[in-house]
């Protein structure tokens, strides 16, 4: 039976529609699922953390390769299910509940850093903050398999100059190496979205990228830079979310060599740091 089958066979039999609110488009093309898993290249040691496990149909080739799976679904009508497919497999373990409320650290115990990779079909609609919750246990996790609207990813993925680069590129790259591994049509997915989708790999850095002496400030200006994209620099760091001496920020570029009437849009996150860190250092 094909997989969209198998969603339609659910929906007659139990009369429950997927949710749209929680982002339930299940991965219906058989042949994608593998290519997914195989993009994690799966070691007997490690632990695979899926989100979003929906009706278990990426699960199912996830413990095909993966010696020790937790899966976390918040829909516990879906996890009914997934509890009865998923019984006899050893070392797998279904957490009932919200990823964004889940401290994810007891899961990590005893497995070293290298060994812990995480995949998932990710709800689009909490696609963002569950990136960003992941991104903070850069201590615990290599990486992560990770699927978004194909817009998000290419903002992921963006390089300085570009239209697509933000606040979103230059956070992701703070944290993680990003690179987009495979391209999806919206009919790979059911019921079908409006969006094409696309799987990001991220390897996390167990440093960040840049070193940063005021972290709170550094992400401050990467906001207000881009929170107005047209602007230049210095307007926009004026104009944006903190409230800094401004006299100190053009001694600042001028220490930096750095144009304040260039967009924010083409500065990289190195040049970010340097103000972030000068500006620290000459208050401090
Ligand atoms: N992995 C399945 C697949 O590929 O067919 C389902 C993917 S579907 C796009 C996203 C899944 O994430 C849904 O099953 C949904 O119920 C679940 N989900 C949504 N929000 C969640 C959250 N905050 N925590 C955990 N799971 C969530």
């Amino acid at each position: 039976m094909s997989l969209k089958q198998k969603v339609r066979d659910f929906v007659c039999h139990t009369g429950r529609y997927p949710n749209k609110r929680l982002g339930q488009n299940f991965l219906i093309d058989a042949n994608i699922l593998p290519k997914i898993v195989s993009e994690a290249d799966i070691e007997p040691v490690d632990l695979v953390i899926e989100i979003g496990a929906g009706l278990g149909f990426l699960t199912s080739e996830i413990v095909k390769r993966a010696n020790k799976t937790v899966t976390i679904e918040i829909d516990s009508f879906l996890c009914e299910t997934l509890r009865q497919q998923f019984s006899d497999i050893p070392d797998f373990t279904l957490v009932e509940d919200d990823v964004l409320q889940l401290n994810l650290s007891r899961f990590f115990l005893g497995y070293d850093r290298k060994n812990v990779k995480i995949i998932g079909n990710l709800p689009y609609y909490a696609s963002t903050p569950i990136v960003w919750k992941l991104l903070k246990y850069n201590q615990h996790i290599n990486c992560c398999f990770l699927m978004f609207q194909t817009e998000v990813a290419r903002r992921i993925v963006a390089s300085p100059g570009s239209k697509d680069y933000g606040a979103l590129s230059i956070g992701i790259d703070y944290y993680a190496k990003a690179e987009v591994v495979l391209h999806l049509s919206p009919n790979q997915f059911y019921p079908v979205p409006k969006v094409s989708s696309s799987l990001v790999k991220l390897t996390l850095r167990p440093q960040p990228k840049v070193l940063v002496k005021d972290e709170v400030l550094f992400f401050q200006l990467v906001r207000s830079a881009f929170q107005f994209r047209r602007k230049m620099l210095r307007n926009a760091i004026e104009n944006g979310c903190i409230n800094l001496d401004m006299e100190q920020m053009n001694r600042v570029f001028t220490i930096l060599k750095i144009d304040s009437n260039r967009r924010g849009e083409t500065l990289y996150i190195s040049e970010f740091a340097e103000i972030a860190n000068t500006f620290t250092a000459t208050t401090g």
